[in-house]
C-alpha cells in the first residue's frame, strides 16, 4: 500500500470517483486494493484534497474539529453504528450519509412530530433507519429504491432494530413509485422526505414529493453541496448540471420555504407552504 498520506488520499478519491462513475473502468488496481485504502483513510482520516463527486462527512470542516463534533455530539444507535461499519466496507460507501446529518433528520423527524415519510433512494438503509427509528410506533414510511442488492442489507438492519414493519420498500425506479402514489390518492400525505437517489432526477424526485408532502410538511434533499462542485464553473457534468439547476430552482420556489444547511455534502431543506 502507499504510505504518502495525500498520494494516498488523491489516488483513493479518484479511483472512488471513477468506480462511482462507471464501476467496469479498469485501472489495473483492483477493487479490494480501493477499498483497504478507503478503510485506511476512515480510521486514519483526513479531509479530501480532491474534489469527489459526494461526500461523506460534513464540508469544509478540518478533521479535528470534525472528530470534536462527533465525540461531543453523537448518539448513535449500536444498530446505526453497526450499519455505518458494515457499509464503510462497501465499494460505495460514500453513498451513506454522516452520523452527525442522520441525527439531524432524526431530530426534525421528531420536531415536525412527523408520522409518515418518504426515503427516496435507500441504498444499505441508514437515512431509513435513522428516521424509521425517529417514527413513532405506528410511523410508516415508503422507501424507494431500484436495488434488490443494497435494500438487502437495508432490510436486514430494519429487522434487527424491529421497525421493518413501518417500512414498505417498493424496489422500482423511483419516479413510478412516487406518480403511483399520486395516483392512489396519497397527494399532501407525507410529514418528510429525504431525497438522496440518482443526481439526474433530482427535479422529478423533488416534484413529486412536493405533491405528497402535506402543507406544512418537509423535504430534505442530499448532495447539494455535491463536494463544492455544484460552485466550480468549470464543472459542467450533467449530475452537476442537474444539481445546479435545483438549486437554483429550489432558491426561487416560493412554494416552499427554505434552508440549504451545509452539514455532511449539503442538505437542503424545503418546507412546503400552507
Ligand atoms: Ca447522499
Amino acid at each position: 500500500m502507499l504510505i504518502i498520506p495525500n498520494i494516498e488520499l488523491r489516488l483513493s478519491f479518484c479511483l472512488d470517483s471513477l468506480f462511482y462513475l462507471n464501476p467496469s473502468i479498469s485501472t489495473g488496481i483492483k477493487q479490494k486494493d480501493i477499498t483497504n485504502l478507503k478503510c485506511f483513510l476512515d480510521k486514519e482520516t483526513c479531509v479530501p484534497t480532491i474534489k469527489s463527486h459526494m461526500t461523506k462527512q460534513t464540508l469544509g470542516l478540518e478533521n479535528h474539529i470534525y472528530q470534536y463534533l462527533l465525540s461531543v455530539s453523537i448518539r448513535e444507535p449500536d444498530i446505526l453504528k453497526k450499519l455505518r461499519e458494515e457499509t464503510a466496507n462497501h465499494p460505495r460507501n460514500i453513498m451513506q450519509i454522516s452520523p452527525e446529518q442522520g441525527q439531524f433528520m432524526a431530530l426534525l423527524v421528531q420536531l415536525m412530530g412527523a408520522k409518515k415519510a418518504l426515503d427516496i433512494g435507500v441504498f444499505t438503509g441508514y437515512s431509513s433507519l435513522v428516521v424509521a427509528l425517529a417514527l413513532p410506533p405506528a410511523g410508516k414510511m415508503v422507501a424507494c429504491d431500484v436495488s434488490e442488492e443494497y435494500t438487502s442489507i437495508a432490510r436486514r438492519y430494519w429487522e434487527q432494530a424491529g421497525i421493518a414493519d413501518k417500512i414498505d420498500l417498493h424496489i422500482a425506479p423511483a419516479i413510478a413509485t412516487l406518480d403511483k402514489l399520486i395516483t392512489e390518492g396519497e397527494t399532501d400525505s407525507f410529514d418528510f422526505a429525504f431525497i438522496d437517489a440518482d443526481k439526474s432526477s433530482y427535479d422529478d424526485y423533488y416534484e413529486r414529493a412536493l405533491k405528497l408532502i402535506r402543507p406544512g410538511g418537509l423535504i430534505a434533499i442530499d448532495n447539494v453541496l455535491w463536494s463544492g462542485r455544484v460552485a466550480d464553473s468549470q464543472i459542467d457534468d450533467n449530475r452537476t448540471k442537474k444539481i445546479r439547476a435545483l438549486n437554483k430552482k429550489i432558491h426561487q420556489d416560493d412554494r416552499v420555504t427554505i434552508s440549504m444547511v451545509p452539514i455532511g455534502d449539503g442538505l437542503t431543506l424545503a418546507r412546503k407552504r400552507e
